[in-house]
């Protein structure tokens, strides 16, 4: 038994047990998180399924913003097996409007793997999780500790911030080596009896309270935060490299005729592959034709790391020969407002439909 560790005490031997002293901080934080968590449907369940889901859709969201997309997501694929049997359309639609497509493509894809290669049974193991596709360090480690109770720690935006300001770790974020230094810690107060319990807590006290903007005055680890003792934790964590944010212009072109517009499915390996939407021109800029029909924007839609400035142009009154003409030379399909309904498309045409079906 090593006692090496000036964090965790492994201290005594009784008849036929270990009794495991856990670190004050994860005591602290384990204890707290069991009076003041949030009453979530992915915490009343082990079943590594509804963990993942819920872990790859919180990456993306704020738990507010991410629950109705949750609940959507697992009412339409309730099983492994429900999510694996899908069409891609059908996943990509409930997926709509949370961005990161190739998130949802992963899942399906993992999806498909686990249940006709592993039997429809998750591995166990962090090393065994990391395999598949679309689960990285973050995700199989908070599966792996949640389902399965393997002593291994998350470390996501919210933990860098928690354990910068517990520790004063002055490491830039932003560097990928960091993420080591961060989790090296972690694994030294991470209670092996109660590894998904500290992983959740600690996320859950990033996210209401060790905010960007801290309530230290309700947090019960100001003891020992090294950075609330030096009034320092809003310096806290370092991340010196800003994501690198590219302006794109874009111009749809929506041809409409009886109700029916023309879309294509997006082929290319981009954010929105497999989606549908109008046939479009980029261009360095935008000009805008006061002889051309109604326009719409530019409207601005921001993404992880692009500035989309995009204008409509709305097309009717054609005859059918020239919306044949102009869906054969442009390689689309023309779809109904209903069947459009159903479509897995980018949230800045479900935005745009919205106003024209007004
Ligand atoms: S005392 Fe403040 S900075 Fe330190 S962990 Fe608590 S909330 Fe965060």
């Amino acid at each position: 038994m090593s006692i090496g560790s000036p964090n965790l005490v492994l201290c005594a031997l009784i008849p036929n047990q270990f009794v495991i002293n856990s670190h004050p901080i994860a005591k602290s934080l384990i204890h707290w998180y069991s009076g003041a968590k949030r009453d979530l449907p992915w915490r009343k369940t082990k079943d590594p399924y509804i963990i993942w889901i819920s872990e790859i859709i919180l990456q993306q969201t704020r738990v507010d913003q991410g629950l109705p997309y949750f609940e959507r997501f697992i009412k339409s694929f309730p099983t492994l097996r429900s999510l694996a049997e899908a069409s891609e359309d059908s996943v990509l639609a409930s997926w709509q409007g949370l961005g990161y497509y190739s998130r949802a493509r992963n899942l399906h894809a993992t999806a498909k793997h686990v249940a006709s290669e592993l039997h429809a049974k998750f591995p166990e193991t962090y090393n065994g999780l990391i395999k598949l596709k679309g689960i990285g360090p973050y995700t199989a480690a908070a599966i792996s500790s949640i389902c399965f109770n393997q002593p291994k720690p998350v470390v996501d935006g919210n933990v860098f911030r928690v354990a910068s300001r517990l520790f004063g770790i002055t490491d830039d974020i932003s560097k990928s080596s960091t993420r080591k230094i961060f989790s090296d810690v972690l694994n030294e107060i991470i209670p092996p009896d109660q590894p998904g319990e500290f992983n959740q807590a600690i996320m859950e006290h990033g996210a209401t309270i060790c905010k960007p903007r801290p309530d230290c005055d309700q947090c019960m680890l100001r003891e020992y935060c090294d950075t609330f003792k030096n009034g320092s934790p809003l310096n806290f964590p370092v991340k010196t490299k800003k994501n690198k944010v590219t302006d794109r212009k874009i111009t749809y072109m929506v041809v409409e005729r009886n109700g029916s517009l023309l879309m294509k499915k997006r082929v290319g390996k981009d954010i929105w592959e497999g989606l549908y939407d109008f046939p479009l021109a980029e261009s360095t800029e935008i000009r805008i034709e006061k002889r051309l029909p109604t326009i719409t924007g530019p409207v601005v839609h921001l993404l992880s790391h692009q500035k989309l400035h995009v204008l409509f142009l709305y097309f009717s009154n054609l005859t059918s020969k020239e919306f044949d003409l102009i869906a054969r030379s442009l390689d689309c399909e023309a779809f109904s407002i209903k069947q459009i309904l159903t479509l897995p498309k980018p949230k800045i045409i479900v935005d745009y439909l919205r106003h024209l079906v007004k």
